[in-house]
Formats: C-alpha cells, sequence, structure tokens
C-alpha cells in the first residue's frame, strides 16, 4: 500500500533531494502535505507535479499563494497557515511519513508534533534535536515513534551500528559490542585557510561548499564547524552515547560518511557519492532499500582518503559544540540560538566570519544554564540566548 508523505520544508535543499526520490516511486509514496516559509513558485511548481491535499505558508504569504493556485488552476491543495498549520500536518491522521527538513528551532515544534503522532520520522532538521534532546527522545519512545537520520553521517553510523541498537537500553555507554563513534567532517571551505585569512572571508566563499550543495545556514555551519559541532550533540541522543566516545574525523573527501568501530578490532564505514538522496532513501525505506538517481561510487577514482585532526583553534565551534553538551540542560538549546542568530548576522554582512563563535562563546556564558526539563524552560533559554546574542551582534557589528 502507498505511504503518505509530509515534507516540512518541501522547497529547501532536503525538500527537493526528497522529492526526487519520491518521484522515482509513485506507487510506493504519496505526497500529503508541503510546507514552505518562502520561494511561493517553487511550492507552486511542487503542488503542480505532486498534488498534495494541504500546503502550509506564513499567514502573510495565504493570499498570495491563493492567487498563484488560481493562476495555475490548483485547486486540489488546501492552504493552512503558521505554527499551527505545520503541527496540523505533523501530526494529520493521513500522514504516514514527516520529512522534518525546516531548518533551525523554527522546525522543533512542528518535529516534536510528529514524534508524539508516532509517526515514521525522517530528520534532517538536527537543530530540533540539539535543542530538545531527551525530551525528544523520551517522547519518540513513549509514542513509538521511529526516529530516523538523515543526516548523512548519522544515516551511515546508523547503518553500520548492530540491529536494535538503537532500541535497547539508553545508558549512555557503548554497548552490543560497539566501542566508539567516529563522526566524519569534510572541513569545509576553509580547512586550508589560514586564521589570519579567515577574518575577511565573505558570505558568498563560506556558502561554496566544496562536495555539497546545501542550504544557506548549514553552509556556514559546515564552514565553522559548528555543523559537526551540531551533529556531536545529534549523535549522543540519537545512539544514547556519551560525547567522549563520539570523535571527529576531519575526511576532505566525504566518501566514507562516518564510522562505527568495534571491541573486536573491526570499523565499519559507510561509503558513497556525497548525495542526500541516499540517506534519505534508506531513512523512507528502512528496513528495505529503494533506488535513487545516485550512482555507485566509483572506487576507482578515489585512490587516497585522507583523515586528519580537526583544528580547534581555527574553529573553536566544535569545543563550544562539545562544552555544550557535557554542561547539559539548557546549554545545547543555547548553542543554537546563539549560533542561529551569529550566521544570519554574518549572512547579512553585518559580522564579520570568526565573530560567529566568539557570539556563541559568549552567549554561553552569559545565559544561565537549567535543567531542560520542559519544552518552555527549553524554548525560554532559547529566547534569551537570541536577546543576548542579538546585543553582541550589535557590539560587534562592522557597521
Ligand atoms: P534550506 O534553507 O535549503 O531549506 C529550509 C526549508 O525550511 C525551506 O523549505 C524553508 O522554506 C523552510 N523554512 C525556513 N525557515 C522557516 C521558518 N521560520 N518556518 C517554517 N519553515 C521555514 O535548508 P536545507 O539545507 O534543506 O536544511 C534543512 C535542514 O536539514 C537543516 O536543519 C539542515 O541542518 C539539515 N540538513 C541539511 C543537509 C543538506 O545537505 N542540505 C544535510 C544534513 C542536514
Ligand atoms: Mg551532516
Amino acid at each position: 500500500m502507498s505511504q503518505s508523505v509530509c515534507i516540512l520544508g518541501a522547497t529547501g535543499s532536503i525538500g527537493e533531494s526528497t522529492l526526487k526520490v519520491l518521484q522515482q516511486h509513485p506507487e510506493q509514496y504519496s505526497v500529503f502535505a508541503v510546507t514552505a516559509y518562502s520561494r511561493l513558485e517553487k511550492l507552486v511548481e511542487i503542488c503542480k507535479q505532486f498534488r498534495p491535499q494541504i500546503a502550509v505558508v506564513p499567514s502573510t504569504q495565504q493570499d498570495r499563494l491563493a492567487d498563484l493556485f488560481k493562476q495555475h488552476q490548483i485547486d486540489h491543495t488546501e492552504i493552512l497557515t503558521d505554527e499551527s498549520g505545520l503541527v496540523a500536518v505533523a501530526e494529520h491522521s493521513q500522514v504516514d511519513i514527516v520529512m522534518a527538513a525546516i531548518v533551525g528551532a523554527a522546525g522543533l515544534l512542528p518535529t516534536l508534533a510528529a514524534v508524539k503522532a508516532g509517526k515514521r520520522v525522517l530528520l534532517a532538521n538536527k537543530e530540533a534535536l540539539v535543542m530538545s534532546g531527551d525530551i525528544m527522545m523520551r517522547a519518540a519512545e513513549q509514542h513509538q515513534a521511529l526516529l530516523l537520520p538523515v543526516d548523512s553521517e548519522h544515516n551511515a553510523i546508523f547503518q553500520c551500528l548492530p540491529n536494535g541498537y538503537c532500541q535497547s537500553e539508553r545508558t549512555g555507554q557503548p554497548k552490543q559490542g560497539v566501542s566508539r563513534i567516529l563522526l566524519t567532517a569534510s572541513g569545509g571551505p576553509f580547512l586550508n585557510t589560514s586564521l589570519e585569512q579567515l577574518q575577511t572571508v565573505t558570505p558568498a566563499q563560506a556558502c561554496k561548499h566544496p562536495n555539497w550543495s546545501m542550504g544557506q545556514k548549514i553552509s556556514v555551519d559546515s564552514a565553522t564547524l559548528m555543523n559537526k559541532g551540531l551533529e556531536l550533540i545529534e549523535a549522543c541522543h540519537l545512539f544514547s552515547i556519551l560525547e567522549h566516545f563520539v570523535t571527529v574525523v576531519i575526511h576532505p573527501q566525504s566518501i566514507i560518511h562516518s564510522m562505527v568501530q568495534y571491541v573486536d578490532g573491526s570499523t565499519l564505514a559507510q561509503m558513497g557519492n556525497p548525495d542526500m538522496c541516499t540517506p534519505i532513501a534508506h531513512a523512507l525505506a528502512w528496513p528495505n532499500r529503494i533506488s535513487t538517481p545516485v550512482d555507485a561510487l566509483d572506487v576507482f577514482a578515489h585512490q587516497q582518503l585522507n583523515f586528519q585532526q580537526p583544528d580547534t583553534v581555527k574553529f573553536p565551534a566544535l569545543s563550544l559544540a562539545r562544552y555544550a553538551m557535557q554542561t547539559g540542560g539548557t546549554a545545547p538549546a543555547i548553542l543554537n540560538a546563539a549560533n542561529e542568530i551569529a550566521v544570519a548576522a554574518f549572512l547579512q554582512e553585518k559580522i564579520k566570519f570568526t565573530a560567529i563563535p566568539e557570539i556563541v562563546e559568549h552567549t554561553l556564558n552569559t545565559v544561565e544554564n537549567m535543567p531542560a526539563n520542559s519544552l518552555e524552560t527549553i524554548l525560554q533559554a532559547d529566547q534569551f540566548a537570541r536577546n543576548i546574542a542579538t546585543q553582541r551582534v550589535s557590539a560587534l557589528g562592522l557597521k
């Protein structure tokens, strides 16, 4: 029987790759709902092609979308708005699978709603898990949601772990013969840029990733290595493992997507061409496999795979994320919120690239850390952190 999919963030880079995979399997999957924050023309094209029953946009865009629908004779798609619309489609009784691909904290409530409704949730929106951590993992357990990682590294780790690893007891210790996780990172566009040159890099340079084509925010995060920091926290929660069992490895070719080491001396790696269609297809069909447009890896074309230690002096974001995870409570939510503000300011050319980790560190040191025992506490920490980070942006601002 065909499964019904809701794509949160359908107009983004992950949304686009998801639609590419779904398009190849029309008998197995149908698109029930799509959401977008901007780029309505793209949303209209998606609605024309995939005929979803519901589209969600901000209420400020509702009239424009209705006009566009009329122009394009789309009468099969109902429009819902704002966060209530996002939550409604994420938990809709007719939805089987939710692709959580909104960027940033804006995805938290709809993603959590999908988890609480017991859906198969394909998690791309790492910020939602970084913020809510145990709350999301416990909700998945309680509501029997299947939370599957789409982030390429976490998807790779999931593929290399023993069967049933994520369902067994959550102790923070590696188990079932696992000894360590090796989380790979490409190193981003500035791997070989000097600290001095980093002071003057532009948003365009930061968004030009050597191996992956992605949204702007995650591209900047990859350049600061904050993306790897967020992924470290994401891995600790998804696989219930303390941060000191996770080693970050710079692997510039992005052919190995991460590795798992075992007590017997084995190291398992998942490899493939860097294309998000692979982890998306894996999470859609798991435990089965479905085809994608991705070419098989040509091993003869990749005669060298290199590995090196990350430079945490040049890229302090990684140490800040590790510190936030060790501290626990609301620290990861504070880290994430400050980073979102700093990245947005950098993209608007208000601050230097090197000010991003500075703002995150300042915010972590300023906002009081609290036990993260409720969603309200987390959302409050997020708001405090945004205020402090915004003040810091003004203090450090270029204009
Ligand atoms: P993107 O910027 O290309 O797309 C983001 C999507 O979210 C768009 O559909 C946009 O309309 C929507 N959106 C943005 N702000 C919103 C808001 N305030 N409210 C509701 N919707 C909003 O981003 P992306 O690269 O597709 O990344 C999406 C998520 O997936 C991020 O969390 C990112 O870290 C994660 N991820 C992306 C990749 C990748 O290759 N692109 C890989 C791994 C993980
Ligand atoms: Mg990743």
